[in-house]
């Protein structure tokens, strides 16, 4: 008979992202109960294209806490990355400079494994399931849902935890209806190509050049990811194929690229947000619905991972002895990191791409910034300590 179910639980997450799923995996492993609801169906959160690059304490937190052996077997261990202007490559070597790498592992990865481990768990995710708010009245806090019926649906729970990317429901609990926060938009948006071909560079290039920005990213021995900057408004499908060739190729002259057949286009568009507030009562955010940054950074993912260690351990602490203090604490244990991340990210995005309304005089003050951070070990050490990750604390969660 259709009617309104309900469900009840310790911690309801809202999100099957690398988020809510990392969430519950360490709740799980401290005898905390969760649900997970995701809008999407299982196969499409396995096989949409977003992030690659993990920090260090990432990996260790996939792998060491059963996650994810996958990483570590078919994962890329990088070791620095190439800055390339004025058509030279200047290596950022990440190993002698922080003794930390970095693993090339596609975030769609991540979820396979991530669910696997859930679901043989005995974790309860409810795919298809879209939440429409989030309520918290004091005593307890509520997801009002739609099932995968279409319906209707309310999972009653002690805490709830927005997980829902960018575009969060979730986040109104938390700071009001207007979802306020600080954002920066930015005049360029990456057009992202997927082709079938060999790796065109052992490392990920990231390229300044007077026609834009290009970043030649890998992901197999046969299958490559690749970008260049674009106009935000750009169709994706308005180009040939040797029209993002020969843009790519003029980006980064004279670094020669291994053409082959592209499977898959998309164009991303750029923001740098942060929520207002991360937490009241009943409701905290984590990942993108806290947070979202521009990808040249490659810290999306690894800073919603960051934001899970914090909370997991504020949770356990809530549910285990009562004790709100960590709770309490959640949002400035994590902003610091989230403004350093917010910091790096703008920081590469401004120094690598060319803005529309770019003078000559702003054009040459950029390659200026870019020697200096290649000419000066302090530069390049910054570089490598902010991309490989700040450490985490891991200790009492392994
Ligand atoms: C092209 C690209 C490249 C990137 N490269 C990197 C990189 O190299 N390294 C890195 O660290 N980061 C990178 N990022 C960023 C990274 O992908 C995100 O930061 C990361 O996905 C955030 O994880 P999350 O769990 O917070 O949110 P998401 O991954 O967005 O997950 C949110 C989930 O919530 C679900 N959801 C949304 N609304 C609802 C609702 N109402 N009800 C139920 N479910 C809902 C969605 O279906 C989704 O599955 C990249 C992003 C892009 C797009």
């Amino acid at each position: 008979m259709p009617g309104v179910s309900s469900a009840r639980t310790q911690v309801a997450i809202v999100g099957a992202g690398p988020a809510g799923l990392m969430l519950s995996h360490l709740l799980g492993a401290a005898g905390i109960e969760s649900i997970v609801i995701d809008k999407r169906t299982r196969e499409a959160i396995q096989t949409t294209v977003r992030a690659g690059i993990l920090e260090a304490d990432t990996v260790r937190l996939l792998s060491q806490t059963g996650a994810s052996s996958r990483v570590l077997s078919d994962g890329q261990r990088h070791d620095g990355i190439e800055l390339r202007f004025a058509g030279t490559g200047h290596r950022i070597d990440f190993m002698a400079l922080t003794g930390r790498s970095v693993w090339l592992y596609p975030q769609h990865e991540v979820l396979r494994d991530l669910i696997a481990a859930r679901l043989a768990d005995g974790q309860e995710l409810r795919f298809e399931t879209e939440a429409v708010r989030v309520e918290d009245d004091g005593a307890v806090a509520r997801v009002l849902a739609t099932d995968a019926d279409g319906e209707p649906l309310t999972i009653t729970a002690d805490f709830v935890v927005g997980a829902d990317g960018s575009r969060s429901v979730a986040r109104r609990a938390v700071t009001g209806p207007a979802g306020e926060g600080y954002f920066r938009e930015y005049p360029f948006a990456w057009f992202g190509i997927l082709c079938e071909a060999p790796a065109s560079a052992p490392e990920l290039i990231y390229s300044n050049s007077p026609e834009g920005f290009a970043l030649i990213s890998q992901r197999s021995a046969t299958v490559q990811r690749m970008y260049l900057q674009c106009d935000p408004d750009l169709d994706p499908q308005s180009w040939s194929e040797e029209q993002i060739w020969e843009a790519l190729e003029a980006r980064v002259a004279p670094h020669p690229l291994i053409r082959g057949p592209i499977f898959q286009r998309d164009v991303l568009r750029f923001r740098s947000y942060v929520a207002s507030s991360l937490s009241s009562g009943r409701v905290a955010l984590v990942g993108d619905c806290a947070h979202t940054v521009p990808p040249t950074g490659a810290k999306g993912m690894n800073l919603a991972i960051a934001d899970v260690v914090v909370l997991a351990r504020a949770l356990r602490a809530l549910m285990r002895k009562r004790d709100r203090s960590l709770i309490e604490s959640y949002e400035p244990d994590v902003l610091e990191r989230v403004w350093k991340a917010q910091h790096f990210s703008w920081w590469m995005t401004q120094m690598l791409h060319l803005t529309p309304e770019a003078s000559e005089f702003d054009r040459r003050r950029q390659l200026g910034e870019l020697q200096s951070v290649v000419s000066s070990e302090a530069g390049r050490r910054y570089l490598a300590e902010a991309y490989t990750g700040w450490p985490l604390d891991l200790e009492s969660l392994l």
